[in-house]
């Protein structure tokens, strides 16, 4: 096992929108963070709380933190998790916070209903591949997945793909590029993660952070 000093309860954030939404969700439940991500270069954030710290990682690297124990608790987006799977890692909450769409695009144009019916073997470019790859089995469709890590808009400007995977929210990033959104894969929000283990022998410290998180959700 590693060194694990601290004993108090370890949430890890990401950086940008999941801290800027999740704030409110911990003020509901007393904690203050006691520097700000966004201009402080720790890595570590205390709290108000003694016994809560926060941890700064990456979005993706959220799920690894909790499931190996780095953090007991986090916060991460829907197709993160599908991306990561649940090994280790129990879901209590919908946090409803981060929501977007994940979804199939196409340059402005290009009739990707009738791509399909004709049985056309599609190139889509996609940082989602597991997602991606589930949904075009689902629909009986055969595709070559090219796997990116960012600016998926950019693939089928530049004859890399047919088509993309991606998040959408307002579709002003998709517009801007002169693509459109044609199918709607999954709606997607973020979820409170944590530690299996941590829910099974801290329930007793863990269960009151959860009760605050879920009478702050701002309900549908
Ligand atoms: P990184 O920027 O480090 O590569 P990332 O793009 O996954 O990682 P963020 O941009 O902070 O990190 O996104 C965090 C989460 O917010 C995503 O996992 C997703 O669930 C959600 N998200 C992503 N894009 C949007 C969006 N346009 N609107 C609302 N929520 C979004
Ligand atoms: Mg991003």
């Amino acid at each position: 096992m590693a060194q694990r000093a601290f004993d108090g309860i370890t949430i890890a954030l990401s950086k940008g929108r999941i801290f800027q939404d999740t704030r409110p969700l911990l003020a509901a439940a007393g904690i203050e963070p006691a520097a700000d991500p966004e201009s402080s270069r720790e890595l570590i954030i205390a709290t108000n709380r003694p016994d809560v710290r926060l941890v700064i990682v990456r979005a993706s690297d959220v799920p690894t933190y909790v499931q190996y124990g780095g953090a007991d608790l986090g916060v991460a987006g829907l197709d993160v998790l599908l991306e990561h799977g649940g090994d280790g890692i129990y879901q209590p909450l919908d946090l409803r916070i981060a929501r977007c769409r994940m979804m199939v695009a196409v340059p402005k144009g290009f009739d990707y209903q009738a791509a399909i019916g004709r049985g056309a073997r599609l190139r889509v470019a996609t940082k989602y591949m597991r997602m991606a790859a589930e949904h075009f089995a689902a629909k009986g469709m055969h595709v070559d997945l090219i796997k990116l890590y960012g600016s998926m808009e950019l693939a089928p400007l530049t004859g890399l793909g047919d088509a993309i995977v991606d998040l959408v929210s307002s579709g002003g990033t998709l517009r801007a590029n002169n693509l459109e959104a044609v199918e709607l894969i999954r709606e997607i929000s973020s979820r409170l993660i944590v530690n299996v283990a941590a829910w099974k022998l801290q329930r007793s410290r863990i269960a009151p952070l959860v009760e605050a998180f879920q009478q702050a959700v701002v309900p549908a």
